[in-house]
């Protein structure tokens, strides 16, 4: 476990994510999912998190809330919250830095309480996380009333988690079809259908998944994930299987959720479009680790990481359309903890690497600012060829700009390899 201590926060981080990381024990070896990740999330704003698939992502989404399943297992870290009421509950112990607590030092029940309240999560794929048997309007108002049972109960670690009593559990059992939520939950649900922009949605709510096309199906899991009023809103590529033109509208939705004070919105995803969009400040995720972070016009404008650079060097420039990309070459490695190299793990795929790339890199200030932090020894130096390594496969020949247009690509586009 990484040796962490209490932090200085400022009053309007809403979450400090300090060092978090999640293996997985799997018959093949341990997997380094998430390697000693850090961010935060302020009030009022949407952090991205953007990566190539594999890049570990999700799971961190997934270790925020402790939604981790075994054979996976959040293995060091800290999650500092800002909530007052659980400051007090914990105060005196050392899960507590002011109103911040750190959610990995109290019981698993605490933290399961505050999903849905404090966090929640919009999942990749609506039709496989809503329930095809069960109406939206149903599922919604299940949300609500799960949240408003949860809001009645004092604030006990025990009582803020129950579920459905025996009581209700036999006769769900005798009536399985029965409507099991009140109407005023259900009222709710067609109210936060309503405010994701459902068109007629008291009809609405009366319909099944499958009568809901796919921006219909993630409005209505956007409107599920705000019936506790999260203050921490969590979406997983979002409109990944969404058309542009739903895209724009969902992330419109999202956009005006934070504009609103509502939320805070972390925005997992590998699309740079969505991240120059939607965020305020971003995290560049490689091989389970946060490569390069900080303010959206610090990270784009100034990108230090090759890794960056490249995903940047990737994406059409609209203002150079004949220009061809630089697609970065070889593949995210292995998470295997016996097959991860030493030093950087981009090493392998770096135009710039150097005989020090081996060797465990720590984090630097980019730019001498604290926000923008980058883990890449071109952080406090140049490039320097004559110490280049000699072992890398593939790498770009053009060090000069992983971003020039036109040298060392082929017809097709693609970067040569030596
Ligand atoms: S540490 Fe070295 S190999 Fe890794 S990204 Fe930076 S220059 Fe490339």
């Amino acid at each position: 476990m990484p040796d962490v201590s209490a932090p200085a926060l400022d009053d309007d981080v809403l979450v400090a994510v300090r060092d978090l990381s999640t293996r997985f024990f799997t018959e093949e070896g341990q997997i380094n999912a998430v390697e000693g990740v850090s961010f935060e999330v302020r009030d009022n704003e949407v952090v991205g998190i953007v990566g190539e698939s594999g890049s570990g992502k999700s799971v961190t989404a997934l270790s925020l809330i402790d939604l981790v399943d075994s054979p996976g297992e959040i293995t060091g870290g800290e999650v500092w919250y800002r909530d007052a009421e659980l400051a007090e509950e914990f105060a005196g112990s050392d899960a507590v830095v002011g109103d911040h607590v750190d959610l990995r030092r109290v019981p698993a029940t605490v933290r399961r309480s505050l999903r849905g309240s404090s966090f929640s999560m919009i999942f990749q794929d609506p039709m496989s996380s809503l329930n095809p048997s069960v109406t939206v309007g149903e599922q919604i108002a299940e949300a609500v009333e799960v949240q408003r049972r949860a809001k009645g109960n004092p604030r006990r670690t025990r009582s803020r988690t129950q579920g459905y009593g025996l009581g209700r559990l036999l006769v769900d059992a005798v009536l399985p079809s029965r409507s099991y939520t009140d109407e005023e939950s259900h009222a709710r649900a067609i109210k936060l259908l309503e405010q994701v922009g459902i068109p007629d949605p008291a009809e609405r709510a009366d319909e099944y998944p499958h009568q809901f096309s796919g921006g219909m199906l993630q409005r209505a899991m956007i409107a599920q994930a705000l019936a506790g009023e999260p203050d921490v809103l969590i979406a997983d590529e979002p409109t990944t299987a969404l058309d542009v033109t739903i895209q724009a509208q969902i992330l419109d939705i999202l956009r005006e959720l934070q504009e609103s004070g509502e939320t805070s919105v972390v925005m997992i995803t590998h699309d740079l479009g969505v991240i120059a969009r939607m965020c305020d400040r971003v995290g560049v995720m490689y091989a389970g680790e946060i490569v390069e972070r900080g303010r959206l016009a610090d990270v784009f404008d100034d990108p230090i990481h090759p890794y960056t650079q490249g995903l940047l060097g990737s994406v059409p420039d609209l203002e150079a359309p004949a220009a061809r990309l630089q697609p970065i070459e070889g593949n995210v490695p292995s998470l295997l903890d016996r097959e991860m190299p030493e030093g950087c793990y981009f090493a392998d795929r770096c135009p710039k690497a150097m005989a020090d790339c081996r060797q465990p890199v720590p984090e630097y200030d980019g730019d001498a600012s604290e926000e923008h932090a980058v883990q890449c020894v071109l952080a406090d130096r140049e490039y320097d060829p004559a110490v280049a390594l000699d072992d890398t496969d593939g790498v770009i020949d053009d060090t000069d700009s992983v971003t020039d247009d036109t040298d060392g690509a082929t017809d097709d586009g693609v970067v040569s390899g030596e």
